[in-house]
């Protein structure tokens, strides 16, 4: 199967996509996972990418196309995938697209997880996440002792673009450039919309329905 993953920042993309990627046997590409690592490997990529990153805005489609270009040719992706987090903007939609086509695959399903804005900020600002698994945590909701991951015991640390001023300035980039690929795949026929609200695993549960 392949799957796109879509929403705005917090709507529970990386959590779910784990999950997913666990039960369906199938790879999880996050974009942005592959750039914190960039940043956190201090390549050059990383560095460039970081400064787009910390104000919240999107890093320059050639960069991240190139990214994903890579990532998907690697033998694990042949399986199938979930993508996370990338296609955002039309341009990246089109050159996906380019890119199955010389491949003669295509995408089965995107699925579109819905959140209103008020709990997507409540949602990132109480995010944490941990450098050693990168399970994601919500302090609100999940029993947390100190700043230790309740799964491995690694330290628990907040995103830099999980402040508040940064969120704001993400929500703006989502409606702006992010917004009009779900048009995109809606008029292709594959969209589906996914309630995003409630219990982790309430949602996986539409989710897999929305998949099958
Ligand atoms: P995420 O982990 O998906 O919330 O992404 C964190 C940040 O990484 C975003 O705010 C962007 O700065 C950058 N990023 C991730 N994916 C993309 C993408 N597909 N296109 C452009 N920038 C991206």
């Amino acid at each position: 199967m392949r799957i796109i993953l879509f929403g705005p920042p917090g709507v529970g993309k990386g959590t779910q996509a784990k999950i997913l990627s666990g039960e369906l046997g199938i790879v999880h590409i996050a974009s942005g996972d592959i750039l914190r690592a960039a940043i956190s490997n201090g390549t050059e990529l990383g560095k460039k990418a970081k400064t787009y990153m910390d104000k919240g805005e999107l890093v320059p489609d050639d960069v991240v196309i190139g990214i994903i270009q890579e990532r998907l040719k690697e033998d694990d992706a042949r399986k199938g995938f979930i993508l996370d987090g990338f296609p955002r903007t039309l341009a990246q939609a089109e050159a996906l697209d380019k890119v199955f086509e010389k491949s003669g695959i295509k995408v089965d399903r995107v699925v579109s997880m819905e959140v209103d804005r008020e709990m997507l900020l409540r949602r990132l600002t109480s995010r944490r996440v941990c450098r050693n698994c990168g399970s994601i945590f919500n302090l609100s909701i999940d029993r947390i002792e100190g700043s230790k991951c309740p799964k491995c015991g690694g330290e628990l640390y907040q995103r830099d673009d999980d402040k508040e001023e940064t969120i704001m300035r993400r929500f703006d980039v989502y409606t702006k450039q992010t917004q009009p690929v779900k048009e995109y795949y809606s008029q292709k026929k594959l969209l589906v919309e996914v309630d995003g609200i409630g219990e982790i695993r309430d949602v996986t549960s539409r989710l897999n329905k929305a998949l099958k």
